[in-house]
């Protein structure tokens, strides 16, 4: 029988995108599933600070294997802002479209277009806590290009790639994604 995990997120995209590479795998349980309807504040200064307080929040409430993520695009031009606040990069609305135009209004004029996404789990398993990172490096467009996946995904091309990831869409993105590369080591540790 596979393993149950709750999935600590409100995010559609991302549970969707874990969904594609974890399900076969591991039986994924959504924050629905467990009829829990929390906005789990972020209230950290680091990636790995909010995880674990939305990994926290599921296991001390529900006393349920789980993981969660927490997301950042690092761009270097900026000393990595957005960072830990990417959501709310241009204020409290988390709206994707506002924080594209920001960033790509403070970028304007700057040649160093060098940008990474990491992302990290915090897994919940028998009580015990553990951190996972995944890391793509790439760069930021200067206008948006593409219309699929979420987020910043129309102004950031991975290394390698002459798409952006809402140009090259889900199949590719999900097989090379920070996310999938975190699952990725998610999906050792709990294999072993
Ligand atoms: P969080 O992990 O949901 O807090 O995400 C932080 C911010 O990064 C949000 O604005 C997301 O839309 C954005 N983000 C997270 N993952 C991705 C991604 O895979 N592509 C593009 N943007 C993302």
């Amino acid at each position: 029988m596979k393993k149950k995990f709750v999935f600590a997120t409100n995010n559609a995209h991302k549970l969707e995108e874990v969904t594609a590479i974890l399900g076969d795998k591991i039986e994924l349980l959504s924050m629905k599933d467990i009829h829990c309807s929390a906005d789990i504040p972020e209230t950290a200064d680091t990636l790995e600070g909010n995880a674990l307080l939305k990994a926290r929040y599921i296991f001390e409430n529900y006393h349920l294997d789980c993981f969660a993520d927490d997301t950042g695009l690092e761009v270097e031009a900026l000393n990595g802002a957005p960072g830990v606040y990417s959501a709310r990069y241009a204020g409290d609305a988390h709206n994707s479209e506002a924080n594209m135009q920001k960033l790509l209004q403070d970028m304007e004029g700057m040649e160093n277009r060098k940008a990474r996404f990491r992302t990290v789990f915090a897994l919940i398993v028998n009580g015990k806590e553990h951190l996972f990172e995944g890391i793509v490096k790439g760069e930021i467009t200067k206008h948006r290009h593409g219309t699929s996946g979420f987020g910043y995904d129309p102004v950031f091309i991975p290394e390698g790639y002459t798409q952006t990831y809402a140009e090259m869409g889900s199949e590719l993105k999900n097989k090379i994604s920070h996310r999938a590369v975190a699952t990725d080591k998610l999906c050792n540790f709990l294999s072993k």
